[in-house]
Parts: C-alpha cells; sequence; structure tokens
C-alpha cells in the first residue's frame, strides 16, 4: 500500500516516517547540536546542498524534520518549519514578509502578542498595520492601500470566536497580489486546512491542540508553495527560531492522537456549549457548533467540527466571573487551551486586566466574558464542576 494517499487519521501516525538502522518504530531524539561529516568534500556538499546531511541543529535536525514533515503533510502542504513557539512562527513570518515602509492588514481580535509586537515593535522598522473586523469582508477590501504586504488572520479568532471567510479572505489577498497568512491554531489542520481553501501560509501554535498535552512549548509554519518555504526557512535558522529536538519529539508524539483526542472533546463540547446556552446565569454562548453563532453556516463549510473552545457570557459581570474562577474545582484556572485537561480562564481578570475596560469591550471582550477549553474528561464530571460553581454566583 502506498503511504502519500493515506486518509487523515492514518497520516497522523505516518507521515513523516524515520528509518534508521535499527527499525526503530519512532523517530528518535537526536538530541545533538551538530552533526560530523564524513568528509571535507562531504562538508562542502552538505553546504553548498548537492549533498544530503544534517549541519547544526539550529538549521535542521532529523527529529525536527520528521515533525515538519507530518504537520506539512496533514495541512496538504509543501513544507514545514517548526519554531520554538507560536510567537516564533508569527515573528519568523512577518520578518520575513514584511520589510521598510510595508504595511500589513488584520483582524482586530487576533492573538494578543501577534498584533501587540506588530504595534510596539515593528513601528521601529517603519512597518504599519490596520486592524479591523475581518469577519466582514468588506472591511477588509477596504484596509488595504498599494503598500499593503499581508493579510493575516485568525479563525476562529480569539475569544470573541468570529469565524472569518478564508477562501473570500485568499481572493481579496491574491486580487492585490499579496499572501493570504492564517492562524490555524484553534481548528489544528484536523478541523480546517487553510491552503486547501486558498491561504499561501498556515501557522500554528504547536503548545496547543497539536501537542495537545500542556508539556511544551512550539510552532511550526507549513507553506503552500516552495517560493514562500525558502523565503522563511533561513529567517527561522537566521534569527534562532528554532524548536529543540526533545520538544519536537513530545510534539509529535502528542500529534499522532489529535484526532481522537479532538472528536472527544468535540463531543463534550457540544453538550456543554447547549447546557450553558440554556443556563439562566449565562446571557450568551459563543460556539461554532450553536445555531446562535453569528458565523453558524459559514463554520459550518470551512470547519470539518466546531472545535473545543467555548465563549461565554455571565449575567454577574466581573465579580461572577471571579466567583465562578474561584469555585470550579477540576477545570484548571489557566490561560492556554488544547490540551486533554479542561482550562478555565476569566480575560477582564486575567489576561486582558491590564487593557482599560473600554478597549476591551472594543474587542468584544466583555467582563462577564468567560473562556473555556474543554479537554477529555468525563462530559459528566466537567458539567458537574460548572453548575456547582455556577451555583455560588
Ligand atoms: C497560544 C497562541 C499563539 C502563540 O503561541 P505560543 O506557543 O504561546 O507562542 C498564537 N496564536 C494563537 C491562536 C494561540 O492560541
Amino acid at each position: 500500500m502506498k503511504k502519500d494517499n493515506l486518509r487523515f487519521s492514518s497520516k497522523l501516525i505516518h507521515a513523516g516516517d524515520h528509518k534508521d538502522q535499527y527499525g526503530s518504530a519512532i523517530v528518535p531524539i537526536y538530541q545533538t547540536s551538530t552533526f560530523s561529516f564524513e568528509s571535507a568534500d562531504h562538508g562542502a556538499k552538505c553546504f553548498s546542498g548537492e549533498a544530503e546531511g544534517y549541519i547544526y541543529t539550529r538549521i535542521a535536525n532529523p527529529t525536527i524534520r520528521a515533525l515538519e514533515k507530518a504537520v506539512a503533510s496533514l495541512e496538504n502542504g509543501y513544507d514545514g518549519i517548526a519554531t520554538s513557539s507560536g510567537m516564533g512562527a508569527v515573528s519568523t513570518i512577518y520578518m520575513a514578509l514584511l520589510s521598510n515602509g510595508a504595511h500589513i492588514v488584520s483582524h482586530n481580535a487576533i492573538y494578543g502578542p501577534a498584533r501587540g509586537i506588530i504595534e510596539t515593535i515593528f513601528p521601529k522598522f517603519g512597518i504599519e498595520s490596520t486592524y479591523i473586523d475581518a469577519s466582514k469582508l468588506e472591511n477588509i477590501e477596504k484596509a488595504i492601500k498599494p503598500n499593503t504586504k499581508m493579510l493575516y488572520i485568525e479563525t476562529p479568532a480569539n475569544p470573541t470566536m468570529d469565524i472569518i471567510d478564508i477562501k473570500a479572505a485568499a481572493e481579496i489577498a491574491h486580487k492585490h497580489g499579496i499572501p493570504l497568512v492564517v492562524d490555524n491554531t484553534f481548528c489544528s489542520p484536523y478541523l480546517q486546512r487553510p491552503l486547501d481553501l486558498g491561504a499561501d501560509i498556515v501557522l500554528h501554535s504547536m503548545t496547543k491542540f497539536i501537542n495537545g498535552h500542556a508539556d511544551i512549548v512550539g510552532g511550526i509554519i507549513v507553506t503552500k508553495e516552495k517560493d514562500y518555504y525558502d523565503k522563511l526557512r533561513p529567517v527561522m535558522i537566521n534569527l534562532g527560531f528554532n524548536i529543540d529536538p526533545h520538544q519536537a519529539f513530545l510534539a509529535h508524539r502528542g500529534l499522532k492522537t489529535l484526532a481522537v483526542r479532538m472528536d472527544r472533546a468535540q463531543e463534550s463540547s457540544i453538550i456543554i456549549a447547549e447546557y450553558l446556552e440554556n443556563h439562566p446565569k449565562v446571557s450568551w454562548v459563543k460556539y461554532p457548533g450553536l445555531k446562535s453563532h453569528q458565523n453558524y453556516e459559514l463554520g459550518k463549510k470551512q470547519m470539518d467540527g466546531p472545535g473545543c473552545m467555548i465563549s461565554f457570557e455571565l449575567k454577574g459581570g466581573l465579580d461572577a466571573g471571579k466567583i465562578l474562577m474561584d469555585n470550579v474545582q477540576l477545570a484548571l484556572l489557566a490561560v492556554s487551551l488544547g490540551g486533554v485537561e479542561t482550562l478555565i480562564q476569566h480575560p477582564a481578570s486575567m489576561t486582558h486586566s491590564k487593557i482599560s475596560k473600554e478597549h476591551r469591550e472594543k474587542a468584544g471582550i466583555t467582563d462577564g466574558l468567560v473562556r473555556f477549553s474543554v479537554g477529555i474528561e468525563d462530559v459528566n464530571d466537567i458539567m458537574e464542576d460548572i453548575e456547582q460553581a455556577l451555583q455560588m454566583i
């Protein structure tokens, strides 16, 4: 049987396969900084690219390459570039594709630091930005200027769960001759494959669903074509955004169970979202699997499932949010997402507490907003835990 055309769940297990002299079932951890050459001639050929061979782990490493090949295959892309973190992936893309005088158009509610570095660090390199509600396509068209060099989106976006039409966004970007970059962290390649919908570059925080066990920080970029890969890879290498072989090993191990983990967590998420929507202490729930979601039809079209992230608003606002946080016992009170354990977070008193209420509300982060990353515990235990905490409000 040819391994080129495997279905998704089989690719999770076999993509990025590695053959060694011992026939090891799993890609070993090549915990080495450097690789020796067979001869001066071989060394010269490795550097010139005439011979395949590893040189130095910041450039490439067999454990890391196996992971890169696996995720690239899952995203139906040309090749992958693993990075030290999701932000390492974001920074690699910005540094490679934005130069002095460039302008970037992006969604207003993307991952905080992905917007933060554009607004605080990149202006000193002469880079401008416009942040808009990209779930309304006419806003994208209006924001693009002659010097716009990138359209950067995240869908569903964090924590508002806005869904952006990837296919339509790609058409707009390409009409203006610029690439579409999609942060696919919330869906993972299991639920959404942006390159198939026209995006040029996709990235993940592997810290979340891809690794799935809350024990590493890592990122990855996959490009659709060779030319972007060739532009991005040297930036990762030379700015030192590389991942460590041991982290890559753990991410690759976690990746193998992506589908079973997400199936389980998603099944529970649908039940929990419906329960919350009918709860008297909750004013609304944002979850792509609910008919009440602002972009329900679009989500059904471009995603293979509604995912495991739920945002909901408590009627009692800030105080109610704090009471809920203090009384959950099973769910961990923590930022991050996509692990096997259920996590709960209250942006107004936690991640976004330093932002003024006015700015928070503009980004859709209201005082009673709670973000829930559903894990793979028994759904009844997860619900009993929220119920007893909601009773305290
Ligand atoms: C966490 C996250 C990031 C950043 O990833 P790190 O691994 O923490 O650097 C980027 N985008 C999204 C959507 C995230 O959730």
